[in-house]
């Protein structure tokens, strides 16, 4: 996923925010930097800012129009901080990592203006979606490469919030006799080490139920879970 995403700068001013954002870039996992007209690339500046991901510059492509930067590209997302009168869709930098997890093979790009007029209207129509980040309304300009790290990184949790649910989603959850059967297990050996009282014992054990229904148990966890009360049970037995 976080390699099919495109970081579009336009019309960079400073070659350290170029250096900036390739290092912002490849520590949230992505590699692709488009850069439309920058003043000045490459430059020891943004090599100098790039620290250890000067890979990422060397494998820049500078293009002369946005038209051309977003060749391929099947949706497009324009940052800006100033509201506009015609916003096409507008997301927070958070709905846009959700939206990119869940296109994970599609191929699209996110575009960041100058440092000091930012995108233009005429820009700005070529987006699909306009993202704006929650900021200080009364201050609310970031800094080109601190908004780049900003999006990155919320790419980054959503794609690995995505990974862990898929994870979870193959490890299969207990049955429901399995449970019924743990419920039942758990009750007797609570009796038996005298910690269900007659008056309470019914609302503790519906508790625990739904504690344990909260949880979601894994079918792994639920034998684990019957180990300890058999544990438990032949300690009692041995009386020790
Ligand atoms: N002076 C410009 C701001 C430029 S900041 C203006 O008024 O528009 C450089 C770039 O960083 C912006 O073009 C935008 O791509 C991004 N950026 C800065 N702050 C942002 C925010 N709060 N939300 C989204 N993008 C932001």
């Amino acid at each position: 996923m976080l390699e099919n995403v495109k970081i579009v700068l336009i019309e960079t001013s400073h070659p350290g925010n170029i250096g900036a954002t390739a290092r912002a870039m490849k520590t949230m996992g992505l590699s692709q930097l488009t850069l439309v007209k920058p003043k000045l690339f490459p430059d020891p500046e943004a090599s100098a800012r790039a620290s250890g991901a000067d890979d990422v510059l060397q494998q820049a492509t500078v293009c002369g129009s946005l038209d051309e930067a977003l060749v391929g590209c099947e949706w497009v997302i324009g940052t800006s901080v100033r509201d506009r009168e015609l916003p096409a869709l507008l997301l927070d930098s958070r709905e846009v990592g959700r939206m990119v997890a869940k296109r994970p093979l599609s191929l699209g790009a996110i575009v960041f203006g100058s440092e000091r007029v930012g995108l233009t209207n005429e820009q700005l129509h070529h987006c699909h979606y306009h993202v704006k980040i929650p900021v200080n309304p009364v201050y609310g300009s970031l800094n080109l490469a601190s908004a780049v790290q900003i999006i990155c990184y919320e790419m980054r949790m959503a794609h690995m919030e995505r990974l862990e649910k898929e994870q979870h989603e193959y490890e299969p959850l207990a049955k429901n006799e399995d449970m019924s059967q743990f419920y039942e297990h758990l009750e007797n050996v609570l009796w038996q080490v005298d910690f269900l009282k007659k008056h309470q014992s019914h609302k503790s054990m519906l508790r625990l139920k739904r504690l344990f229904n909260r949880a979601q148990v894994e079918q792994r966890e639920v034998n684990i879970l019957r180990g300890i009360l058999t544990a438990v049970e032949s300690t009692l037995e041995r009386g020790t």
